[in-house]
């Protein structure tokens, strides 16, 4: 490992890089000129743990709904997260929408271009607030995201034993690399980097600009940067929905609390099953303690498998109905219910593994009828 790269070949990597993605920079709707902080902000949150490739159509269509700060604080929350349906990971929805209204309320509405405001934005951490900061605002400030981690760990064949210190090590070296005044350019390459030639699997080492001083390419362990610690078995669950019908065509969907996994989202109710209870069972419990009614539980609409960040699903929908009685407000363990029509469906937000729960009662005969 080289800690502390000395100036000369700071400067060595500076200009090989900006080089670089002078011409290989790809055409994004953030990389406007000048950028702006508002979409820098959007796009940041946006890439958190997802690809470019996802984020585009989001982005402009974000954009399009909510031009601005000032347009995205007066959205209603239903509305943003009908925007962010399926890009996952909905607190960065919340967040964004909340850190709107902040900016709003506490600086005219505009993004703040200090660290300190920044970081007390809701959702803004080290790496976005040094992101907008440099991209946005010119600052000679670095920032670390998965990509960047990757490709410097690599380079200074970094292989420090726990998670704090390689981030540490991996921040100074960030730090230490900044070109005086381009350090937006400068992050922006890198992150270009790590997405196209030095990406996880199979980097595409002879064309890297950075080859020449790659400690991990003269080596032949890419694969080993950066250091993963051991991982545990995900754990996996099996979960309940009702797809409760009034009568044919009107079905109830309800509202998850604020916080949380998917909070604030809708859904067809039901929970997770406990060890050795039925299917059918845990729907008529889980019913019971989110909607304060009883069901009739008919048949199984779809099995849906879906992946969340700590753990895995497989989720078994089912038809439903009342039992008599409405659900009642005070028993409530959600948000909000109502009842919709499939076509209604269009305007709420749901998660993804609801989403193809629509899809199955879309293209299930039964939908008319179902009893
Ligand atoms: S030489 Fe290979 S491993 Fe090193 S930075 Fe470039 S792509 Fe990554």
């Amino acid at each position: 490992m080289e800690p502390n790269p000395q100036p000369e070949r700071c400067a060595q990597l500076q200009s090989a890089l900006l080089d670089w993605a002078a011409g290989h920079l790809r055409p994004l709707p953030w990389r406007t000129t000048p950028r702006d902080p508002y979409r820098v902000w959007v796009s940041e949150v946006m890439l958190q743990q997802t690809r470019v490739e996802t984020v585009v159509p989001y982005f402009e269509r974000w954009v399009r709904l909510f031009p601005d700060v000032q347009a995205l604080a007066r959205a209603p929350l239903d509305d943003v997260l009908k925007a962010w349906e399926g890009l996952g990971y909905y607190a960065r929805a919340r967040n964004l929408h909340r850190a709107a209204r902040e900016i709003v309320a506490a600086h005219g509405g505009h993004v703040p271009d200090d660290a300190e405001a920044l970081r007390r934005l809701p959702g803004v951490g080290r790496y976005t607030a040094g992101a907008i900061l440099s991209i946005a605002f010119g600052r000679d400030e670095p920032a670390l995201d998965g990509n960047i981690r990757r490709v410097l760990s690599r380079v200074f064949a970094v292989a420090e034993p726990t998670r704090p210190r390689l981030d540490r090590a991996l921040w100074e070296l960030a730090r230490a690399l900044l070109p005086t005044g381009r350090a937006g350019a400068f992050n922006e390459a890198l992150m270009e980097l790590g997405a196209t030639i030095c990406t996880p699997r199979n980097p595409l080492c002879p064309p890297c600009p950075w080859a020449f001083a790659c400690a991990a390419y003269a080596q032949g362990t890419q694969a080993l940067f950066p250091p993963r610690a051991a991982r545990k078995p995900t754990p996996h669950y099996d979960v309940t929905a009702a797809v409760i019908w009034r009568e044919p065509g009107v079905f109830l969907v309800a509202r998850r609390n604020a916080e949380g996994l998917l909070g604030g989202l809708w859904e067809f109710p039901g929970g997770k099953a406990e060890p050795g209870e039925s299917l059918e069972d845990c729907l008529r419990r889980e019913i019971r303690e989110e909607l304060g009614v009883r069901i009739r539980v008919g048949e199984r609409l779809t099995v849906v498998k879906h992946a969340y960040t700590h753990f895995r699903i497989t989720l078994h929908a089912f038809h439903a109905w009342l039992e008599p009685g409405e659900p009642e407000p005070q028993a409530l363990d959600c948000a909000a219910w109502r009842w919709i029509r499939l076509d209604e469906a269009e305007s709420v937000a749901f998660s993804a593994a609801d989403l193809r729960i629509l899809d199955a009662l879309r293209r299930s005969s039964q939908v008319a009828s179902p009893r």
